[in-house]
């Protein structure tokens, strides 16, 4: 049984009904797939078989502490960005010998757990950082991994929103400064250079850009080996995009062909940070009807997920498959599927044709990933519980946040 189907005319998650999920750990609930999970992992891992390779997960995209013990267990590094992330990445039983550390805003603690705990490599993000990370190692009598993130200019042709290697990106350095940073690199005594690093944007459905920015990384690495400044790893960084609607989304062996091409022959070991592609089909967000509200223009469904579950419709306008539980299909209309929360952008999808009644179950599909880890307590709402589905196993990973623990920070004044 593969991921999420329908059966006997209802939806399952692997051998569970999504209602039996429902029941069990309440609603709106984010329901993963062990089997989809370690599958978009595998892809990967075949892609690049034979072929010296680390596939760092970006954390970033679902942190779950479950889910980054399942790459972890698989042999996958990780990519952070935070220090916060690290602490998850050490708590989930990850290897901090495969850690690579990107961000363009490193404070010197988290420079400093992250040389602690004997991360791989830092992406240096800036002159700037490259200082800082210098006085901070050698504070600690460490010297500190390097790659610099090399924004190579090339066009991703995604969402500006999601699109981080052109020029002016607030991310990495200037392609035309790179062979200075590394010279400068190179005389600062708490740094050992190890790498070079991009990420040119996410949700890429072309390959394309991605071997473009390896070629330019490799013109970078050959004019450094001239000066005697020999790179042990190219980072390619994340982006490949996955189907949300009809998006022709390559397969992990075919977004990475023409780059491995690009660095067929080469002896720098290859690192990946694939986040979207490694979670995003794996999971859904099981939402139930509250009421449908039959308006003069317009047909609302008001669910029980909201904007501050899953952002992206109301961040970057994005579509999500929204499916029912136990589909009917005699009397579909056409509704807009909204949250509870106040704001007029708080929905899950536009115009849907649907045969809905109050207290059915839906599936927001594609929704694995930047899901739960964008989702927020707008509104004083409790975030969703998370579930792990194996088989015929329902494994709860995260339980629902109560309102208590909302409010349990804060302190009236005196
Ligand atoms: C967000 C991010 C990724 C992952 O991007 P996806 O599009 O989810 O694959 C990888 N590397 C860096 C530096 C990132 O910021």
């Amino acid at each position: 049984m593969t991921g999420f189907v329908l059966k006997q005319g209802a939806l399952y998650a692997e051998d569970i009904p999504l209602a039996d999920v429902a029941a069990r750990f309440g609603t709106p609930c984010y329901v993963y797939s062990l089997k989809l999970l370690r599958e978009a992992f595998a892809a990967y891992r075949d892609a690049l078989a034979g072929r010296d390779a680390l596939v760092c997960y970006a954390v970033k995209a679902n942190s779950n502490l479950a889910i980054l013990n399942v790459f972890a267990r698989m042999g996958a590094g990780l990519d952070i960005v935070s220090g916060g992330e690290l602490a998850r990445v050490m708590a989930a039983g990850g290897d901090a010998g495969k850690v690579v550390f990107s961000g363009v805003g490193k404070s010197r603690d988290e420079m400093r757990a992250a040389l602690e705990a004997g991360i791989y490599c830092f992406n240096v993000e800036s002159a700037a950082e490259l200082e800082r990370l210098n006085e901070v190692a050698g504070g600690v009598g460490k010297r500190a991994p390097i790659a610099f993130r090399v924004n190579p200019n090339v066009d991703p042709k995604t969402h500006p929103y999601i699109s981080t290697g052109l020029k002016s990106s607030k991310f990495g350095v200037p392609y035309d400064q790179a062979l200075a940073l590394y010279r400068r690199a190179r005389s600062l005594p708490h740094l050992e250079i190890h790498g070079i690093d991009c990420h040119i944007g996410s949700q890429l459905l072309d390959p394309a850009p991605a071997a473009e920015a390896a070629e330019k990384l490799l013109a970078l690495v050959d004019a450094l080996a001239a000066e005697g400044i020999v790179l042990q790893h190219i980072d390619i960084g994340g982006g490949k995009g996955i189907t949300y609607r009809d998006e022709q989304a390559p397969d992990a062996a075919d977004y990475l062909a023409p780059t491995l091409e690009v660095l067929a022959g080469r002896k720098e070991k290859l690192l990946l940070e694939p986040g979207r592609s490694l979670v995003g089909n794996a999971g859904l967000l099981l939402t139930r009807v509250e009421f449908l509200k039959h308006g003069e223009e317009k047909n609302f469904a008001v669910v029980d997920a909201a904007m501050n579950d899953l952002a992206r419709p109301a961040l970057y306008d994005a579509w999500h498959e929204i499916q029912p539980v136990v589909p009917r299909n005699l009397e579909p209309e056409t509704y807009d599927i909204v949250g509870p929360v106040c704001e007029s952008g708080d929905f899950l999808g536009h115009g849907r044709r649907l045969d809905l009644q109050e207290g059915d179950l839906l599936a927001v599909m594609s929704a694995g990933a930047y899901g739960m880890a964008m989702s927020s307590n707008y509104n004083t709402r409790p975030r969703a519980a998370e579930v792990i589905v194996d088989g015929t196993q329902a494994h709860l990973v995260r339980r629902r946040e109560t309102v208590p623990e909302l409010f349990g920070l804060e302190t009236p004044l005196p």
